[in-house]
């Protein structure tokens, strides 16, 4: 089994290290696929290597030992149990109704997904910036100058994440910012993260598919359903989409960031 290890817990500095499971280990009981499937993930810090994993294993096995037992067992723990309920009735390929309070939860479960798994490439500079980790702690959900997008996904894993970070220069003024994105699958469901720290440039802007929708600021009541649906391809062209239109409102990847 893959295990991803870190000194210290990524949100507190605490050393009382715990192993969390990626995705919910009460998840692989209830999906249909039982036996040992691919499990990927591309990780692309700009003036890095990607970082890229696919192992056979069982989806939902993965474990990333980045956090301490105080946080895992607390505020963790905390949005783990509620977004379960959620996710019970759309791993069995039931349609949801997401008021605030589900849009609001499932946003937070995938930041803290997200986080949890893009720490295993932390060893010099994490996608995801400190002062996302700091907030969802403190309030147990994203902050508000972050987007979230969920959809239904009936691609061919059960269990993925993918991460790109981008450090950018502004090109009006060349002062450097970061910008980035997560994808994480979950059975049936998909999450979409992305988050900048460049000054008035928003998201708005941005075409999305007719299967995504925006949890994230919420949004009003929606019905979250299995169909229409992406495929792997569509999940991936939707995460670079974004990327790149993004950049072209005004932001471009630096040459080489250490
Ligand atoms: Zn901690």
């Amino acid at each position: 089994m893959l295990s991803l290890v870190a000194r210290v817990c990524i949100f507190c500095g605490g050393t009382k290290m715990s192993a969390e499971h990626v995705w919910p280990q009460w998840a692989a009981k209830r999906v249909a696929y039982s036996g040992v499937h691919k499990v990927r993930s591309y990780a692309h810090l700009e003036g890095h290597q990607a970082v890229e994993h696919e192992s056979d294993q069982r989806a939902y096995a993965l474990k990333a030992r980045v956090v301490c037992e105080s946080c895992n067992n607390g505020w963790m723990s905390k949005i783990e149990n509620a977004a379960k309920p959620y996710f019970e009735t759309m791993l069995y390929a039931r349609g949801r109704e997401l008021h605030k309070e589900g849009q609001r939860t499932l946003a937070a479960w995938a930041l803290k997904t997200s986080i949890v798994w893009t720490a295993s490439y932390a060893k010099e500079r994490s996608v995801i910036p400190t002062v996302d980790l700091s907030h969802l702690r403190d309030y147990g959900e994203p902050s508000s100058a972050m987007s979230v997008w969920i959809a239904s996904y009936d691609g061919s894993h059960p269990a993925v994440a993918d991460a790109y970070g981008i450090a950018a220069n502004h090109k009006e003024d060349g002062t450097p910012y970061s910008i980035w994105a997560t994808t994480v699958g979950f059975g049936p469901v998909a999450f979409h993260l992305f988050g900048s720290t460049v000054p008035g440039v928003t998201i708005e802007s941005i075409r999305l598919p007719a299967w995504v929708h925006r949890i994230w600021p919420i949004q009003k009541t929606f019905a979250w359903t299995p169909r229409p649906c992406c495929t792997d391809e569509q999940l991936k062209a939707w995460m670079d989409g974004v990327l790149q239109q993004f950049e072209s409102l005004g932001v471009q990847p630096l040459a080489s960031q250490a």
